[in-house]
């Protein structure tokens, strides 16, 4: 069986949960590894250098653009974030599997660049239960949320440019849906090329 890693793209509207079902799908796979992005933002409280992110002044991205070090980035928000390219190469190399946690611009490009690259997009149930869930989250203020629900509308619109859609109406199912797509992108003839090769 070929030894290539398989590489999920996992997005959606800010509130529609999709950090927890990534770190709960992490949880049960252990053989998933998660992409460390690298970021102008500032760290929240609690956020650990190298660990949520790699946070860098914007002098140090611009280099990372320039020296072709990121797979994709994207103004979010009004900071940058990208994915460092050379761990994506060497987990793919390896035959490990790797989760990139990105927005839709970024995981468009990141599609252009590896086509077999698997896109999903976790949309909330509703846009009444995104509302509930941006404002009792509690971290931002309201014109913050006001602009993130903004940003919704147009991420949902391109929601179909994605091979799935997995509603997140509750973590566990979410999680169970994700894990069903992983299995059948596994079992994709791309997969098994040395097998049927062997028969030749
Ligand atoms: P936050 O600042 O809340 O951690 O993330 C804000 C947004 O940036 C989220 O939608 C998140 O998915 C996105 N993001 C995080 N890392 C990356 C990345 O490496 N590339 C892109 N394009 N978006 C990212």
């Amino acid at each position: 069986m070929e030894k290539k890693g398989l590489l999920l793209v996992l997005s959606g509207p800010s509130g529609a949960g999709k950090g927890t079902v990534c770190r709960a799908l992490l949880k049960n796979e252990p053989y998933l590894r998660l992409s460390v992005s690298a970021t102008t933002r500032t760290p929240r409280p609690g956020e650990v250098d190298s660990v949520d992110y790699f946070f860098l002044d914007s002098e140090v991205f611009n280099k990372m653009i320039k020296d072709g070090d990121l797979l994709e980035y994207a103004k979010v928000y009004n900071n940058y974030y990208g994915t460092p390219l050379s761990f994506v190469e060497k987990s793919l190399k390896e035959g490990r599997d790797i989760i990139l946690e990105i927005d839709i611009q970024g995981a468009l490009q990141v599609k252009k660049k590896y086509p077999e690259a698997v896109l999903i997009f976790i949309a909330p149930p509703s846009r009444f239960d995104l509302k509930k869930r941006l404002f009792t989250r509690g971290t931002d203020a309201r014109e913050v949320i006001e602009k993130r629900l903004r940003c919704a509308s147009g991420e949902i619109k391109v929601a179909d440019r994605y091979d799935y859609i997995v509603v997140n109406d509750q973590v566990a199912r979410a999680v169970e849906q994700i894990r069903s797509i992983i299995t059948a992108e596994k079992s994709r003839p791309h997969n098994f090329k040395s097998l049927l090769n062997s028969f030749n």
